[in-house]
């Protein structure tokens, strides 16, 4: 990506003032953008992307430390660098500028050494709190990303669960889960070792990366187990998923420094709204039983959690239709 420049507004309704600025601030190799009233000002600085702002107290149609505080309450623009410019050497302004949310001030007319010696300190922090901020980021990242992997973590999975849990019941809109195990995985770690083990869990983390969509949510729920949420989902769409998932594994064998892998997957789908599972923690029960009934039956297979009678008549004629079509199917 291109280092984009230290960018620079300016705010200030005497164009005079707007050009010597520009001119000092260009000349030093900054980039700029001019706003000439306050309400031109507050687009801008809400929807350009800036560093600094060159702010004058005095707008024709704003005070600028108003402006100043609406920016120091959206969060996104909370912590940029603002300078107050103003034509009045009133202590009490000063103050109260930068009580108000001002991070410097300076007064007109001003020398330009001094101007650009105050600008490159506001650079400094700034430049600091962009490097914070991208620290913050990656960190947050880090703390929510299984680390083998790269799907999200246990402890993510169970927060954004919760949400859509909760999404699902206010809007009535179906979610469902899977939970994916791997058959037989401690005989691959007994038999190639536990680094060949990991590139498995690795490949198939990929595999699910790479089928779902962009509003479900795949994650490594344990140590080769796996969790997929899917909004918008039900029953029947959720276990066409699972089959495909579980087909598409079986049929493509894991390359790994000890060879070409086959594997197979149990999976265990369940989907709210559902007449008994009143919470997330419910849905995740479910989800398990169908995985624990998939596990003995054979492995190698996808199950769904029970319905009612009436719920489970609408599934089974898919179910049907799904056997039919490839025997290691769906069963229930
Ligand atoms: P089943 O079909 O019943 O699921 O059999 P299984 O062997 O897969 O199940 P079991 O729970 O007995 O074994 C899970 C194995 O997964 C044991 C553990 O060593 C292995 N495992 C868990 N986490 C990791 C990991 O991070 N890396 C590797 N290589 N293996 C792991
Ligand atoms: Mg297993
Ligand atoms: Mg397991």
């Amino acid at each position: 990506m291109a280092e984009s420049r230290f960018t620079i507004a300016i705010v200030d309704d005497d164009p005079a003032i707007r050009r010597l600025v520009g001119l000092i601030l260009a000349r030093a190799g900054y980039e700029t953008f001019v706003c000439t009233t306050g309400e031109e000002a507050r687009q801008a600085l809400t929807s350009r992307d800036w560093d600094l702002a060159v702010l004058d107290r005095k707008l024709p149609d704003m005070d600028g430390v108003v402006l100043c505080q609406e920016l120091r309450a959206d969060p996104v623009y909370r912590s940029r660098y603002v300078i107050m410019l103003t034509g009045e050497d009133d202590q009490e302004a000063k103050v109260e500028g930068l009580e108000l949310g001002a991070d410097d001030y300076i007064t007109k007319p001003f020398q330009v050494p001094e101007f650009l010696a105050r600008i490159r300190a506001g650079q400094r922090i700034a430049d600091l709190q962009r490097e914070l901020m991208e620290t913050n980021r990656r960190l947050e990242l880090l703390s929510i990303t299984d680390g083998l992997t790269k799907l999200y973590n246990h402890r993510h999975f169970q927060d954004q669960l919760a949400r859509a849990f909760e999404e699902s019941q206010r809007y009535e809109r179906p979610l469902s889960l899977a939970i994916i195990d791997i058959d037989f995985f401690k005989r691959v770690n007994d038999t190639h070792g536990h680094a060949v083990g990991d590139e498995v869990l690795r490949e198939l983390a990929r595999v699910f990366h790479e089928s779902i969509r962009s509003t479900d949510l795949a994650a490594r729920y344990g140590g080769e187990e796996f969790a997929v949420m899917m909004p918008e989902t039900n029953l029947e769409d959720g276990l066409v998923f699972a089959e495909k998932i579980r087909d598409m594994i079986e049929r493509t064998p894991v390359r790994t420094q000890a060879g070409e892998l086959k594997t197979t997957v149990s999976i265990g789908v369940a989907t709210v709204p559902h007449s008994k599972l009143h919470s997330a923690k419910e849905l995740i029960v479910a989800a398990d039983k169908a995985l624990y009934r998939a596990k003995r039956n054979g492995r190698n297979q996808v199950q769904a959690e029970k319905r009612r009678d009436l719920d489970r008549r609408r599934t089974a004629v898919a179910d049907v239709r799904k056997s039919q079509r490839r025997p290691s199917g769906v069963s229930r």
